[in-house]
């Protein structure tokens, strides 16, 4: 059954993203916080990719563990910047041989040198769609989505027309870029449904953790934070330092998920950042998840 199937079946329901360990010596660790969340009982979950290829056996390897050790329904992102067509049709295949039918088509971030070489198969996420969609149609395939726009794109209305590209193309879910201002995504869910695609939207859900890597985090991906609550984590990490923070973060994504709900949104997919302990007291006082 593709995640597809799963998550028209369940609502609201919920979806964990996980980032695999470099090392080999630091599975152990993650595991651990896997089998921790993996109580929750998720949808799907889902494991990050090197752009460009790089530790994409490292997503595979974790991918298929986590099948294997938890049961989990499991999702491999996969991006096609830079990539050849032979790649990525062994990787599938190397999915599919694992037990994992879902991918989530990324273009994935540009190198730095932005010359034609490095388009080789593939120029937008949606040409992967395609492809995977043509060569594996038993395949489920998501897309992401972009609550503050795409950094690169010139203006919303630009952007949710490849959006909805993405989902012609055969997209099947698309799961949503870290934002904070609920409104976006209401937007975003609205504007696609004016287009006429109802397919379901993931919120995607940060946990904040300190000041520096919510800096970091927002720098990488270009998402926006409403000033007001940029103003309270500021204030709580001058009275009480990363402690406050993290404790003010719980609370504003606790609130943001509160709010997406009540808009209707079918579930929620949280950024784990492979961190059991943030994503449990977030869940908590969440009688849909946590309670
Ligand atoms: P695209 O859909 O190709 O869009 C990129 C830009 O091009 C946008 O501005 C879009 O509007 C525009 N565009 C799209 N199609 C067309 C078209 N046909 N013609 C003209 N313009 C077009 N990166 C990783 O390296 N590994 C990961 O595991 C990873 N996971 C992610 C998970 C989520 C949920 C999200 C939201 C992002 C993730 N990223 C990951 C980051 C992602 O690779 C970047 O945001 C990247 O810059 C864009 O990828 P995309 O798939 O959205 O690209």
């Amino acid at each position: 059954m593709k995640i597809i199937d799963r998550i028209k079946n369940k609502s609201p329901f919920l979806s964990l993203e996980f980032f695999p360990p470099k090392e080999r010596d630091q599975w152990p660790r993650f595991f651990g916080q896997v089998e921790r969340l993996a109580e929750l009982d998720p949808v799907f979950a889902s494991v990050t990719y090197g752009a460009g290829g790089s530790f994409r056996d490292n997503t595979l390897d974790i991918a298929a563990e986590m099948r294997k050790r938890f049961d989990l329904k499991v999702m491999s992102h996969l991006t096609c910047v830079g990539a050849r067509e032979k790649s990525i049709a062994e990787y599938v295949e190397r999915l599919l041989e694992a037990g994992i039918g879902d991918v989530l088509a990324l273009r994935g971030d540009m190198p730095g040198n932005d010359s034609d070489e490095i388009w080789k198969d593939f120029r937008h996420a949606s040409d992967l769609v395609e492809f995977v969609k043509e060569g594996w149609p038993e395949m489920g395939v998501a897309t992401a989505c972009y609550p503050d726009a795409h950094p690169e794109s010139p203006s919303i209305d630009d952007d949710l027309r490849w959006t909805c590209h993405k989902f012609n193309a055969g997209s099947d879910f698309a799961v949503t870029q870290l934002f904070f201002d609920v409104r976006r995504y209401r937007d975003l869910v609205r504007r696609l449904e004016s287009r006429g695609i109802t397919d379901p939207v993931l919120p995607g859900i940060l946990p904040i953790l300190s000041m520096a890597s919510l800096n970091r985090i927002l720098a990488l991906c270009g998402a926006n934070i409403p000033p007001k609550l940029y103003l309270e984590l500021q204030e709580a990490d001058q009275t009480g330092g990363d402690e406050a923070v993290r404790r003010k973060g719980v609370e504003i994504a606790r609130r943001q998920i509160r709010e997406l709900l009540d808009l209707g949104a079918p579930g929620i997919h949280l950024y784990s950042l492979n961190n059991a302990d943030v994503c449990l007291d977030i869940l908590t006082g969440l009688p849909e998840f946590g309670d």
